[in-house]
Parts: C-alpha cells; structure tokens; sequence
C-alpha cells in the first residue's frame, strides 16, 4: 500500500519509514509532486492536521496522513498551543518563540506544560486521528543543543534533562509525535 506522509520535514518521513516496514511504501509530499503549501487555518490541533491529510488525499487521490503539534502551558491557559510554530511571528524561529514563552513566564511559578501531537489518517475516504502526550514543564533558562523548537525548554516529568539534552533515540522513546506514532503503526500493521 503507498500511503503519503504530508509534511515537508524529510527528518520526520525517515522516522516513520523505519518504523512502518515493508508493506507499506511511505511517499513524502515531494515523491508525489506537491510542493505548494499545505492549508493549515485551523484553530485546533486535529483540524489543522486534518486539512492537511484532506488536500492531499483530495487534490492527490493517495491515502495520506498528517500531524500538527503544540506546546501547550498552564500559566497561559494553554498558549502558544495551535500557534506554537508561529507564538513570536511569521518568521517561525524557535530561539524567538523560546525568549517570548520564557518572557511570558517570567512572574508565574507554575511551570507546567504538555506537548500534544494529533495526526490524522485518511485511508479510501476514511478519517481516523490518533495523538500523544508529553507532559512536563517549562524551565527558566534554555538547557541542550540537540532537538529543534522549543526542545531547549521543555523537561518531561520525572527527568532532570531537557529534550535538547536528550539523544534522538532517548527522545523518541518518550515524544509526544513517537506515542501518536506507535498508535498510528500499530493501526496500519492491524
Ligand atoms: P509541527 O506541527 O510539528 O510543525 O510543530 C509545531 C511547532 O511546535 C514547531 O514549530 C515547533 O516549534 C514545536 N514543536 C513540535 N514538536 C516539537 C518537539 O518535539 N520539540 C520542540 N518543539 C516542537
């Protein structure tokens, strides 16, 4: 079966192609020739990964899947959240969003914080969504140089490192994207 991963981050299409085996031919968006932007306008997780599986579903006729992630912050009332990829600007640079978040935070005591990740599948017309949490908090100052995004500031519960402290691998044991992942896999494998 060939099913298409609608993002443009090659890194996350390796990742998941591992993980899928044999049977199913994992294609990016550039293997079936869509290199335009995907529409993402909506104000939650599951719409905005749902819009993007939908338009290469319908505009591309192959079964896709998408997802969208957030950080999600109690102080703020779940801020940056949807917007997390864009909390400091159009630009989408991490060290702005991380510098605004800390900024914002700089007064509040509760630190807490969750990563949420939802992707939709749709298979022949079918819409299915799966998601995965990381739950932590937000530290004062940025700790670690691997990862990307806000990976310098997040500390999963119950670790003394920040996700930028963390290998690839240790990180994708416990990511909120693996655990929609392995959910996703272990439906596709079914
Ligand atoms: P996306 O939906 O994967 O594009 O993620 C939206 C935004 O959330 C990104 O621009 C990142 O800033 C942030 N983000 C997503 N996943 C992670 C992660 O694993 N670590 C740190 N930041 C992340």
């Amino acid at each position: 079966m060939k099913l298409c991963f609608a993002t443009n981050n090659e890194g996350k299409v390796n990742e998941i192609r591992k993980l899928l085996g044999e049977e199913i031919e994992l294609l990016s968006l550039k293997d079936i020739g869509c290199t335009e932007e995907l529409p993402e306008t909506g104000v939650t997780l599951e719409e905005n990964s749902r819009q993007k599986a939908a338009y290469v579903y319908e505009k591309y006729q192959v079964n896709s899947f998408a997802d969208d992630t957030g950080l999600e912050v109690a102080a703020l009332d779940g801020a940056p959240g949807v917007y997390s990829a864009r909390y400091a600007g159009p630009e989408c640079l991490a060290e702005n969003n991380m510098n605004l978040l800390l900024e914002n935070l700089k007064d509040k005591d509760n630190r807490r914080a969750a990563f949420k990740t939802c992707i939709t599948l749709v298979l022949d017309g079918e819409y299915r969504q799966f998601f995965g949490t990381v739950e932590g908090e937000i530290i004062r100052e940025k700790k670690g140089a691997m990862g990307f995004g806000y990976d310098p500031i997040f500390r999963p519960e119950g670790l003394e490192v920040t996700f930028a402290e963390m290998t690839i691998e240790e990180k994708n044991k416990m990511s909120h994207r693996a655990r929609a992942v392995v959910k996703l896999v272990e439906y596709l494998k079914r």
